[in-house]
């Protein structure tokens, strides 16, 4: 530990433009970026407030509960769908409407992986999202506790989450098997096929819908693995996301250097 810096020191050194750049980080100025992120205080805010609720409304601590073992089902496979037929959908670029949004939750997290700026979705989006979700199964089973037990539950999970997917876009080497495993299947999504391991940290439902895959020499390499399906062609046709980014879409994040001169440990340290 004798190269340790305090991780609050020398913070413009891990940016690229006005975000953290996961690739130039390590885990502890990780842990840093995180829990001073404004939208992970914000959910640590509301997963106290929404606790708080649960408690107040609250007739049996027992039915209170009933919610998280049933969200911690639910909520996998709500995010799992979202991510498959959403997120990658070909819609949301096509209508002038809905392109901001798809760059922003989607795109700029697949052009470019590590800045922790698009990594994490914006609540604005993700809070409305988990309460959708979320509130009306807890609503059912023990009403506004139940609904806030519920929505406490999800924003717990996505914060657990979203750490995760830090991790696996941070340039380390994680000592356990588990997270090591995630890390290597969610690579995969990013660098070789993104039709599939749409789990972030459960792939569960990957194996249920079977889009999971193990390794990379299990499928062909996707050329649509940076840009989502968004190329030259249908950015002059749809030019909305392109117009909004003011360049054309990557075939590859700044950087990176073609698949084929790139070996196996090294995509790891890319991802
Ligand atoms: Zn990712
Ligand atoms: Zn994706
Ligand atoms: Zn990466």
């Amino acid at each position: 530990m004798s190269t340790f810096t305090a991780p609050w020191r020398n913070m413009s050194a891990i940016r690229t433009g006005r975000s953290f750049d996961l690739g130039k980080m390590n885990l502890s100025q990780l842990w840093f970026a995180y829990l001073t992120y404004p939208t992970i205080l914000l959910y640590f805010a509301l997963i106290t407030g929404a606790a708080w609720a649960a408690i107040h409304f609250s007739t049996s601590l027992w039915m209170t509960l009933i919610p998280v073992p049933v969200v911690i089902v639910v909520y996998p496979l709500a995010w799992y769908a979202i991510h498959r037929f959403i997120l990658h959908g070909r819609w949301l670029y096509r209508n002038h409407w809905t392109a901001s949004l798809w760059k922003r939750i989607h795109f700029d997290h697949h052009q470019d992986p590590h800045l922790l700026d698009v990594l994490f979705g914006s609540p604005l989006n993700t809070v409305p999202t988990m309460a959708i979700i979320t509130m009306p199964i807890g609503g059912l089973i023990a009403g506004w506790s139940g609904a806030f037990c519920a929505l406490s539950t999800a924003l717990i999970m996505t914060c657990i989450y979203e750490f995760f997917h830090c991790i696996q876009h941070l340039a380390y080497k994680p000592r356990w098997k588990w997270v090591a495993d995630i890390k290597q299947l969610h690579v995969l999504h990013h660098f070789h096929d993104e039709d599939g391991n749409y789990g972030i940290t459960n792939y569960v439902p990957d194996r249920l819908f079977s889009s999971f895959y193990r390794e990379a020499r299990d499928r062909p390499r996707s050329k649509h693995v940076f840009n989502l399906g968004y190329d030259i062609e249908e950015a002059h046709r749809y030019p909305w996301v392109m117009d909004l980014t003011g360049s054309p879409p990557k075939d590859r994040p700044d950087g990176a250097r073609p698949a084929a001169s790139r070996t196996t440990p090294d995509r790891n340290r890319a991802a």
